[in-house]
Order: C-alpha cells, then sequence, then structure tokens
C-alpha cells in the first residue's frame, strides 16, 4: 500500500476488485504501559532511572503517566480543591505531602517529561464518577488543569517549582475506578482530550476513534497457570489471585503468573493481527510490589525486540491518526504477512 497504494486505489476502484492482503504492510506491535495516582516519590525516581538505563543507546521503553491533581497540593493547602459533588478538602486518595515533597515531584515529572515519557490526567480526587453529568467532568477537568498551572503560588513555592511544560499537553485521560459516564466524553470533547484509557475490550482489539476520542481499552486476560480471568491492569490481578490479601506465601507464583499473561497477550497479538497491548498499573505496591517487577522484568524482556514499540499514549495516537479507514480495517482483520514470534532472553523478575 505504501509504495502501490494511489495505483492500486485506482486501478482496482475502476476493476472493481478488492485490496488484496498482501499489499498491506504489517505495523508494529505497539505496547503502552501506564501508571494511575503516581504519587510516591521512589516510585518516580525508580521509573525514571529504569528507562534511562533502557533508552541509553537507543530508545526503548517510555511510559504514561495519568496523574491524580491531588498530587499538585500539599496536604495542609487541600481546602484549595473542591471536587464536584464534594466539600472542599475532600479526596479519596492522599494529597501531595509536605511542599518539600511537591517541589521534588514536580522536579521527577519534569525530568520524566523531558525524557519522552508522557504526564497524562487521572483527575483531582479520584471520586467514582459514574453518575458525573458532562459539567461535572468538566470542573473537575479546570481543577486539575488549574492545579497543574498554579502549583507554585498554591503550595507558596518559588516561581521556579512550575512545570516545564504546559497544560495543554495533558491530552489523555484514565477515569478512577474506571467509571464513567455518558457526560464524560462530552466534556472532554471540550477540555480537547485526544484519547480516554478508561475503558475494558478484548485484547485483539484495534483502538476506535469514537466523538472525536480515541478509546483505548485494557485487555481483558486469562491468567497462565490459572483458570481465572482478569484485566491487564494490577489492582485486578490481586482481587483475582488473592481476594485483595497480602500473601507473602505466594508472591513467587504471583508474579510469574503475571509475567507469563503478559507474554502469552503479546505473543497472540504479535503473531496474530497486531492490535496494540495495553498494560495499566500503579505507583502502590500491592502484595509487596512484585506486579511492579513481573513489569520491569516483561519490559526489559520484550521492549527492543523486532517490530515491537513501547511508547506513550499520545505516540500511538499519533500513529492511529496516520491511518487510513482501509488500512485499519485491513489490521483489525490481520490482513498482512503475519510474524512468527522472535527468540527472546527471558528477564526473570528480580526483588532488586
Ligand atoms: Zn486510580
Amino acid at each position: 500500500m505504501r509504495l502501490f497504494g494511489g495505483f492500486l486505489a485506482a486501478c482496482c476502484a475502476a476493476f472493481g476488485l478488492a485490496a488484496s492482503a498482501a499489499e498491506v504492510e504489517r505495523p508494529p506491535q505497539f505496547i503502552v504501559f501506564s501508571y494511575d495516582n503516581c504519587t510516591e516519590l521512589d516510585r518516580w525516581r525508580e521509573l525514571i532511572s529504569f528507562s534511562e538505563e533502557m533508552n541509553r543507546d537507543s530508545p526503548r521503553v517510555h511510559f504514561t503517566f495519568f496523574v491524580s491533581g491531588t498530587n499538585f497540593l500539599a496536604d495542609r493547602k487541600r481546602h484549595i480543591y473542591s471536587g464536584p459533588r464534594n466539600p472542599a478538602g475532600a479526596s479519596k486518595i492522599n494529597f501531595g505531602g509536605p511542599p518539600e515533597d511537591i517541589r521534588a515531584r514536580i522536579e521527577l515529572i519534569n525530568r520524566a517529561h523531558g525524557d519522552g515519557h508522557e504526564i497524562a490526567s487521572h483527575a483531582v480526587g479520584h471520586f467514582d464518577g459514574r453518575q458525573w453529568s458532562a459539567a461535572d467532568w468538566s470542573q473537575e477537568f479546570s481543577i486539575h488543569r488549574s492545579l497543574f498551572q498554579n502549583i507554585a503560588r498554591n503550595n507558596e513555592l518559588e516561581d521556579s517549582a512550575s512545570f516545564a511544560f504546559p497544560a495543554a499537553e495533558v491530552a489523555g485521560f484514565r477515569a478512577p475506578y474506571l467509571s464513567t459516564s455518558p457526560g464524560l466524553f462530552e466534556a472532554m470533547r471540550e477540555s480537547k482530550f485526544a484519547y480516554d484509557a478508561s475503558g475494558v475490550g478484548h485484547a485483539h482489539e484495534w483502538p476506535d476513534k469514537k466523538d472525536g476520542i480515541w478509546r483505548f481499552n485494557l485487555a481483558s486476560l486469562r491468567i497462565a497457570g490459572s483458570g481465572k480471568m482478569t484485566l491487564s491492569m494490577d489492582y485486578n490481578f490481586y482481587v483475582a489471585q488473592s481476594g485483595a490479601f497480602n500473601n507473602p506465601s505466594q508472591h513467587a507464583l504471583f508474579r510469574e503468573q503475571m509475567q507469563s499473561t503478559y507474554m502469552n497477550y503479546l505473543r497472540a497479538n504479535y503473531t496474530g493481527n497486531r492490535a496494540p497491548v495495553h498494560i495499566g498499573h500503579h505507583f502502590s505496591t500491592f502484595q509487596g510490589g512484585i506486579y511492579n517487577q513481573a513489569l520491569l522484568a516483561f519490559a526489559r524482556t520484550v521492549c527492543g525486540l523486532p517490530e515491537v514499540k513501547c511508547v506513550t499514549y499520545t505516540k500511538l495516537v499519533q500513529f492511529m491518526e496516520s491511518l487510513d479507514p482501509e488500512r485499519l480495517a485491513a489490521y483489525r482483520k490481520g490482513e498482512f504477512p503475519r510474524a512468527t514470534f522472535p527468540a527472546f532472553d527471558l528477564v526473570r523478575a528480580s526483588t532488586q
């Protein structure tokens, strides 16, 4: 299609022929790793140094961070925030800690952004918005933007304690609890978001754009070595594997199951229709941190393999926008020469 697209379109339209499978080039295998909430400073440091090491010679992995707006307000300034249908100072998650944590977080976020990672939004107070109107969502989005822009003043920090990039670059959203309402998408359009990552879908689905917003879905997966289904998200493994109870005697098994499940997900898509792989985690250390160890071991194993691109959601949006409808339809059906899975060195998760 790249070489002969114009010619084929002209010839085949004239002769009423369908485009043949052989003309469509195989798309890359995208993998998007994302994190929600993004409060803990140690986790920022760990992920920044992990990716700096991975990307030393050439870019291999970039993350998308869905940052909650409470991270932009020191605890003692919490009254500045009034969430939709909630009193001033209320939130379902922690605020940003002492002012020195706010300053450190700004520096880390600026460094992550400068390294090519994406900063996106996870709303502010982590409320369940399934009953929210478009106006409620718009209010929450504009507060997130305002907290981002006024972080120095709100926290009585020096002016240099500010983000090094504009709030307009925050182009993506994931809803707390993945709880959406019809008004969300109206509010997202008004606030000029490019994509929503709150959905759930099948592992082999290519993304859709609906009402001007790209929809990226976490995948429904069967946990390797068990009959259980879960989502491609750490918290959902935690619930499915242990009923959300810490169980140290099972840590090695649970970590191994997650890593194998992600490998199965990638292998099926890589050798199938190349639908992007979506993996969403949190900064929290459920089950003693084994899930983050599994994710990093998986990333180390696969990011950099031939045709694999571990990119941010904004990069995936750019790719999706570059496709014409016929090509995307061919991708959905897997109408291109299929690949076999490349040889790889399995990196085992370590506890550091
Ligand atoms: Zn969350």
